[in-house]
């Protein structure tokens, strides 16, 4: 029997897709077509009790050396957007999982939609921004969601309603195998020209602040409260200390960048040393905001 209609690959490095540019290789990649190929996929694994994982755009996924043993199921080819009513306001955007942020930035600024703008510069998909409720500059995704479309465990897919969901900083709190399927945005009807320059600014100071020019997943910490890790991990003196191939940021603290040749297992050691030095100097535990995969 065909489980899925689209590209299946076997033993296939994962250092090829994650933004770390590090990681093993995992048994299966999984490139659904559809909601009913994932239906169909879910359902195949848990009755055979194998174990998967799902994937955006792979930008926040540190996988181990030892790779993933099971099936990674990759949701780029949904990536579908059907746009509300544009002459009401708020227009309702209906994105699936694997839209890129930065193709949603790009598509509802052309239309003069607000909303979006915070998301520009953050390389992830709609699923994986959803999941992780992606933030910048005083906003996260939880601020425009209106609905997400989620299968659970048993391949039953629901829409939730914004206050239905419980966002934390950088966390959706669902249980474990979830799956988001898309999502519903409220965008207002704005001004072509000021959301351009918006997206133009949050792009320009990312540029400044952030070391764009290597491998990176972006913020390897979560933020203290009150205080940021950036700034906790260079008050440490670790700046520009390194493992191997992995790198803490001469330009930001919070970013461990793959100078080359990184490996996972260097990343790791490096987040080890910078959780140690920081606790033992502040007191502060710093948790990773990174999901650490594989073995
Ligand atoms: C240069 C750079 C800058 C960044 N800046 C920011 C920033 O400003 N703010 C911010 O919040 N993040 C930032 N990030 C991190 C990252 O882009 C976000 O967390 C993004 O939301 C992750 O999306 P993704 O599709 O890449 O997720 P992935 O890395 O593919 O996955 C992340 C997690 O979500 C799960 N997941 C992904 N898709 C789904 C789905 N459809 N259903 C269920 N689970 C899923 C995965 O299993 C994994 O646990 C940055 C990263 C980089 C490299």
């Amino acid at each position: 029997m065909a489980i899925t209609a689209g590209p299946v690959l076997f033993d296939e490095p994962l250092d090829r897709y994650t933004s770390l540019k590090v990681g093993g290789r995992a048994d299966a990649l999984i490139f659904p077509q559809s909601v009913a190929a994932i239906e169909k996929l879910v359902i195949f694994f848990r009755e055979g009790g194998h174990p998967f994982l799902v994937v955006g755009n792979w930008t926040n996924l540190l996988v181990r050396d030892g790779g993933y043993r099971g099936a990674i199921i990759v949701m780029k080819d949904l990536c579908r957007i059907a746009w509300g009513q544009e002459d009401q306001d708020p227009v309702m955007v209906d994105v699936q999982a694997g839209v890129s942020l930065a193709d949603l930035v790009r598509r509802t600024a052309e239309r003069a939609l607000a909303g979006m703008a915070f998301c520009a510069g953050i390389p992830g998909s709609v699923g994986g921004a959803v999941m992780m409720n992606a933030g910048a500059y005083g906003q996260e995704i939880k601020d425009i969601l209106c609905k997400a479309t989620l299968m659970d465990d048993r391949a039953v897919v629901t829409d939730r309603l914004r206050n239905d969901l419980s966002f934390e900083y950088r966390r959706l709190n669902v249980p474990e195998g979830t799956i988001v399927l898309g999502a519903v945005f409220r965008l207002e009807r704005g001004d072509l020209q000021s959301i351009r320059q918006r997206i133009d600014e949050i792009l320009g100071r990312r540029r400044q602040k952030h070391p764009l020019n290597y491998p990176s997943a972006g913020s390897i910490f979560k933020n203290p409260a009150g205080n940021p890790a950036g700034l906790l991990i260079e008050a440490a003196g670790l700046k520009g200390t390194a493992v191997g191939g992995a790198k803490i940021s001469e330009k930001h603290g919070n970013f461990i960048v793959n100078t080359g040749g990184a490996t996972a297992s260097d990343i790791l050691a490096l987040i080890e040393r910078v959780q140690q030095e920081v606790l033992r100097q502040t007191g502060i535990v710093l948790e990773t905001e990174v999901r650490i995969v594989g073995e």
